[in-house]
């Protein structure tokens, strides 16, 4: 029957799921030059199947000039929408199975974090980023459990701008189709746009939040289970320069900064069973508290341009996410 059925393919995903419960995923993005920039130097030297990544200094010779970085996995830079959802596919599933989970884009601004989490145009159902195939697969896999369990969706959309926190739609709004939560973003979006002065701009300091809350009734046992799901695109990486930047935007720099070290500092602690887990010092640690941790899963995306002009941020950014994932750099060295 079709509840058996269901019971099946849970157990077959619990086993799944207990692998990656409690672990912190990091998974690497290179952008691809644009076909304009077919001539363009490369820092990307080499990328392994292994999850190494070997980053180059064209000015430096020697040992010197390169660097290795490891994570739980680096992608190719042809690598497709599809693809990068294929290896998140199994915690979004997890949600329905009342998990909490957390997906991170992280990198500096035109790295291509919004082009992971939402794809480059919403028409384009092929170029979907994470955020819509994830609440694609939500549905289909709640239509199909229909008799067994009784599925309620809702979204939220908050803005972290300055430490402050905007709700870019009233609160929680139920969803029941994949078309619901396009009119939803789009909303959203306008109402980001709100008093910024341009979109873009805004959108790179601030970290934007899109919460799936999941609530499914088993139709037999009657109990109730509720999983979470985070989508977050992150404020920019990229340092600013603490002599040039004034007024507003050293306000914001600074803000971007704490937040971003705070994230930092909460994964690393939980990576390293911490004792206390600094969950206070930022809005944006306040936010995940409850699915940062515990029996919640997280992953990040770690996003990196491979121009030569973009090294010194390239490098900040894959020790930071070395740093989340506390993987120690010496024993992917030695594998060279
Ligand atoms: P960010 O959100 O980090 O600021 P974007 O996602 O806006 O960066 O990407 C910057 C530009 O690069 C956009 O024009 C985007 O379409 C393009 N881009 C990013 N990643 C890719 C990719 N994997 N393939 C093709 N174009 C990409």
């Amino acid at each position: 029957t079709s509840y058996h059925k269901v019971l099946e393919e849970n157990r077959i995903l619990y086993n799944q799921v207990q692998d990656l419960k409690g672990a912190i995923r990091v998974y690497c993005r290179v952008k691809p030059f644009s076909p304009g920039q077919s001539n363009a130097q490369s820092t990307v030297d080499y990328i392994g199947e292994d999850g190494n990544i070997m980053i180059v200094n064209p000015q430096k010779q020697g040992k010197e000039a390169r660097k290795v970085f490891s994570f739980n996995k680096v992608f190719p830079t042809n690598v497709t929408q599809e693809q990068i959802y294929a290896d998140t596919q199994p915690l979004v599933r997890s949600v329905l199975d009342g998990y909490n989970v957390c997906i991170f884009a992280y990198g500096q601004t035109g790295s291509g974090k919004t082009y992971t989490m939402s794809g480059p145009d919403l028409m384009s159902e092929e170029t979907w980023g994470v955020n819509y195939r994830a609440l694609r697969d939500l549905f289909h896999i709640s239509k199909e459990r229909a008799e067994a369990i009784k599925y309620e969706v809702g979204v939220q959309m908050i803005e972290i701008y300055n430490e402050q926190v905007r709700d870019l739609l009233v609160s929680d709004v139920p969803v029941s189709c994949t078309q619901d939560v396009l009119d939803l973003m789009r909303i959203g979006q306008k109402n980001r746009a709100v008093g910024a002065t341009a979109l873009n701009e805004r959108s790179s300091r601030s970290h934007s939040v899109l919460t799936v809350h999941v609530r499914g009734k088993d139709l037999v046992s009657n109990s109730i289970l509720k999983g979470c799901l985070h989508l977050v695109d992150l404020a920019g990486s990229e340092r600013v320069d603490k002599s040039e930047a004034v007024g507003e935007r050293l306000k914001e720099a600074q803000h971007i900064n704490k937040s971003l070290s705070a994230l930092g500092d909460v994964i690393s602690a939980l990576a390293q069973k911490s004792p206390h887990i600094p969950y206070r010092n930022s809005k944006l640690t306040q936010v995940l508290q409850d699915s940062l941790g515990g029996h919640a899963k997280t992953l990040m995306f770690v996003h990196i341009n491979p121009e030569v002009n973009a090294l010194g941020e390239t490098i900040s950014t894959l020790k930071f996410a070395e740093r989340v994932a506390c993987i120690e750099l010496g024993a992917a060295q030695s594998n060279k």
